[in-house]
């Protein structure tokens, strides 16, 4: 039996450690799986593929956070605004913010070699594949379908459970140690936007030049025009919580009016104290 002490969380302590390995060991259908994913999509070098998963799972987590932080929020308030509302206009941004936020390596690697990859082929191919693989499964098997409440944890308490749940365990933001994430439910979306990446993958470099030239042209047209619309509804989302703490500021500065020149009247005054 493990004492109080040794069940607490705790950096890098008994209970950590512990938490760490049951998290691959409960899971590891997923780590099998995402390890079948690399090998099909990184065959040509299965360790720059290691390194390119962990790399992505890594970006997601620490993405998130720096969404929820206070230096971050003003160019990120759609984020915010997913986390406040559950209409249609929260749910669309999200997800055009994800994709294109996802994507973004891709095009900062263009910037400086002038292709779409450092060193092997593949790589964008597993960059697009992470961004629809975490956008699904946000917006479908958290927020339509509602496999667990993990991330709906995480929309209440902005601190924890960002997600994937493995970096949570691992790096201290977990909200409970004694409900680790069944990640299980990735393995559909796994398996779905590896056969996309897949097809993409073998199915390009057989097009002529001008119809690769083509879809470069389009992908980086839709990459800006989506790039372009976070920015304006981010501003609008911006203006429009000024525009509400404003008139917030206003009711409230016309109610002190209203009591200072219309106090209450003597019989609801007295009323009052009589009861
Ligand atoms: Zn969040
Ligand atoms: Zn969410």
């Amino acid at each position: 039996m493990l004492s109080n002490k040794s069940r607490t969380y705790e950096w890098l302590n008994s209970y950590h450690i512990g938490k760490i390995k049951e998290a691959f060991s409960t899971n590891f259908p997923t780590y099998i799986g995402m390890i079948v994913s690399c090998t099909i999509l990184c065959y040509e070098n299965m360790l720059l593929g290691i390194i390119l998963y962990i790399f992505c799972t890594h970006l997601s987590y620490y993405v998130h956070i720096l969404a929820h932080q206070d230096n971050a929020k003003t160019i990120n308030c759609i984020h915010e605004y997913h986390h406040n509302y559950v209409d249609n206009y929260a749910h669309y941004l999200q997800i055009v913010l994800e994709l294109v936020t996802s994507i973004t390596p891709i095009f900062i690697v263009y910037l400086f070699t002038n292709r779409f990859y450092v060193k092997n082929r593949f790589e964008p191919y597993v960059i697009f594949m992470f961004s629809l693989f975490y956008s699904s499964i946000h917006n479908i098997n958290y927020s339509m379908l509602h496999v667990n409440t993990i991330h709906e944890n995480h929309h209440k308490n902005w601190c924890v459970n960002y997600g994937p749940d493995i970096c949570d365990v691992i790096y201290g933001t977990k909200e409970d140690y004694e409900i680790l994430e069944d990640t299980s439910h990735y393995l559909p979306n796994l398996i779905i936007c590896t056969i996309i990446a897949s097809v993409l993958y073998h199915t390009i470099p057989r097009l002529t030049d001008s119809a690769q030239m083509s879809i470069i042209k389009y992908m980086t047209q839709t990459y800006t025009y989506g790039a372009m619309i976070l920015l304006m509804f981010n501003i609008n989302i911006m203006f429009g919580e000024l525009d509400t703490d404003k008139s917030d500021f206003a009711q409230n500065m016309d109610d002190i009016n209203k009591k200072i020149y219309n106090p209450p009247s003597p019989s609801l005054t007295r009323s009052w104290y009589e009861v």
